[in-house]
């Protein structure tokens, strides 16, 4: 059966689609680091607001299974970034600490930087 998903989705290279609608499931489509409701179902995540993402990262020895998978809102899963984790409270105190200053970086980066160019 071929699978659907919506386009530039990471997962859809390494996890299984019933393994990330698993994840989302046990998490109740809520956001595991800040606790942010990103979708009340499958139906709205289709939207793209949440990820599924590696405590300990596949390229750093992670595993795909359930325990190694948080899911995630984009602006935690932005903070997180790479880095890699032995366990889940150790990722999440990372990325409370790191999400508003990634958010605010990408704020004058992206929305700023913007604003400047069309001038006022
Ligand atoms: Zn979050």
């Amino acid at each position: 059966m071929e699978q659907i998903l919506p386009p530039g989705s990471e997962q859809q290279r390494t996890l299984p689609w019933a393994q990330i609608v698993r994840i989302y499931e046990r998490d109740s489509y809520t956001c595991r680091y800040c606790g942010f409701p990103a979708a009340p179902d499958l139906e709205t995540w289709w939207q793209g607001s949440l990820q599924v993402d590696h405590i300990k990262p596949r390229r750093k020895g992670g595993e795909n299974n359930d325990d190694n998978l948080v899911t995630s809102c984009r602006s935690c899963n932005l903070a997180k970034s790479g880095k890699s984790f032995d366990s889940f409270e150790a990722a999440k105190e990372h990325v409370l600490k790191y999400r508003d200053t990634v958010g605010r970086d990408y704020y004058k980066k992206h929305v700023e930087a913007t604003r400047g160019k069309w001038g006022r």
